[in-house]
């Protein structure tokens, strides 16, 4: 790669030869005193695409217009409205069309796929999951053990970092699950950190939990649409996503799952059932069985919400336009020359002791955010470039009390460029 400056021409070079530049034009970038912020939360809350006002006021109009038989019409109707969602879904998991399905929320769907692949047995019922996860993650855990009649505190393995580090070594991690052997029922990792920004060998790890009998699951909150992924051939057993982040399919929109193909097909593995994930060719005939489709649908419980899907949609296309694999070299390209900016400004202030990056972003190569955990005045920073037009999101001190807070920021490869980081530069050195 050519070296990297600290410059607006250069930044400006970069968008000019960025072959993706011009997808930011297709989002709206919310304005700070008239002028387009520096959004760097797309790890939060992704930008709304122009074209979804578009998509949800058809999915209105045509309700107005055709009421139920909405479900029917052409191209779009209602009834397999998800149909349309499923191809980009598994082109961004690297799956197979009959793997992926939207549906519901993260944390539901978490639990929805922990009854098929958490049922432990009086000797092999211990979880393994990353310390520090986020919050609804460990609830989750945490109550399908005690429903189960376990203890947490017994059947949940959190592991955490070596003393005096900030992020998990794969190779303890692979330990970890030899270790637990035969009494590990379910390992259930982030794929993404949402914390750190850590990006996990799920191939590996998924190898490692299978050669003891256990199931791999991940929870791909901040995966999904940030990395390049391979499910079906890395061997994941399942997954699930929300679709708010990187996937920019708006506030509280439709998440979705991934399941193995070996199990997707496999009618005999238990799970809850619902009428919509009744075999299509019967669901109308309401048979009295369940007889499940032998695909990831088949753990649809209700019938599709079909304005956020239609949200989703308008997001999906980007990115099938720009795909994957152009995004995630983009992606890159960002993240480095962001955390070369930031280390540009602290060497010119001399004051390199300020910020630790917590995201392993130069042995990993992939992800987008960086986390960056300061030494002081954290808040105040946060508070500094947050007035002057930077969107970025901050986190309290952990309860150890290490550092003064971290901010994480995310530049996302479909709508934020080249200058936004040197911009961000630029006001990191003011609030300095
Ligand atoms: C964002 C996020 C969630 C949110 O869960 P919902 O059920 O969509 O509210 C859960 N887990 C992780 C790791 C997340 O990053």
């Amino acid at each position: 790669m050519k070296s990297l400056e600290n410059s607006l021409a250069f930044a400006q070079h970069q968008d000019d030869a960025d072959e993706l530049s011009s997808f930011r034009n297709r989002f709206h970038i919310p304005l700070h005193h008239g002028k387009p912020c520096i959004y760097f939360c797309g790890n939060s809350l992704g930008l709304q695409p122009k074209k979804t006002a578009e998509y949800v006021n058809q999915e209105l109009k045509d309700w107005a217009e055709l009421g139920v038989e909405g479900h029917f019409k052409k191209d779009t109707g209602w009834f397999a409205y998800h149909e349309l969602l499923r191809k980009p879904i598994a082109n961004l998991v690297g799956a197979k069309p009959l793997e992926v399905v939207v549906m519901n929320h993260l944390t539901v769907n978490l639990h929805l796929l922990m009854v098929s692949f958490y049922r432990p047995t009086e000797t092999r019922y211990k979880i393994i999951c990353e310390g520090g996860a986020f919050p609804s993650d460990r609830y989750a855990l945490q109550s399908q053990i005690k429903f189960h009649g376990y203890d947490p505190t017994d059947a949940l393995v959190e592991l955490q970092p070596s003393e005096g580090e900030e992020i998990i070594r794969h190779e303890d991690i692979l330990k970890a699950i030899a270790d637990c052997g035969d009494s590990l029922a379910l390992v259930m990792f982030g794929g993404v950190h949402y914390f750190t920004g850590q990006v996990l060998d799920m191939s590996s790890i998924t190898k490692a939990a299978h050669a003891v009998g256990a199931y791999a699951g991940f929870d791909l909150a901040h995966a999904m649409g940030n990395i390049k992924m391979s499910l079906h051939d890395w061997d994941v057993d399942f997954a699930a996503w929300c679709s708010y982040k990187y996937l920019n399919g708006g506030p509280g929109t439709v998440g979705g799952i991934y399941v193995h193909e070996r199990h997707a097909t496999n009618k005999e593995l238990p799970r809850f059932a619902g009428w919509w994930g009744n075999d299509p060719a019967v669901r109308f005939k309401m048979p009295h069985q369940f007889v499940p489709v032998a695909t990831a649908d088949s753990w649809q419980l209700s019938n599709a919400p079909i304005l956020p899907m239609a949200a989703l949609r308008a997001s999906l296309e980007l990115f099938e336009e720009a795909g994957i694999n152009r995004l995630t070299t983009k992606s890159l390209a960002l993240t480095t020359y962001l955390l070369f900016v930031i280390r540009n400004v602290l060497t010119k202030k001399n004051m390199e002791d300020l910020i630790q990056i917590l995201t392993p972003f130069e042995s990993q190569k992939s992800g987008c955010q960086l986390s960056l955990q300061f030494s002081v005045n954290g808040r105040a920073i946060f508070d500094h470039i947050t007035n002057a037009g930077v969107i970025a999101d901050w986190r309290e001190p952990d309860q150890e009390g290490r550092g003064s807070g971290v901010i994480r920021i995310a530049p996302v490869p479909l709508y934020n460029s080249f200058e936004d980081v040197f911009n961000f530069g630029e006001l990191l050195k003011g609030a300095i």
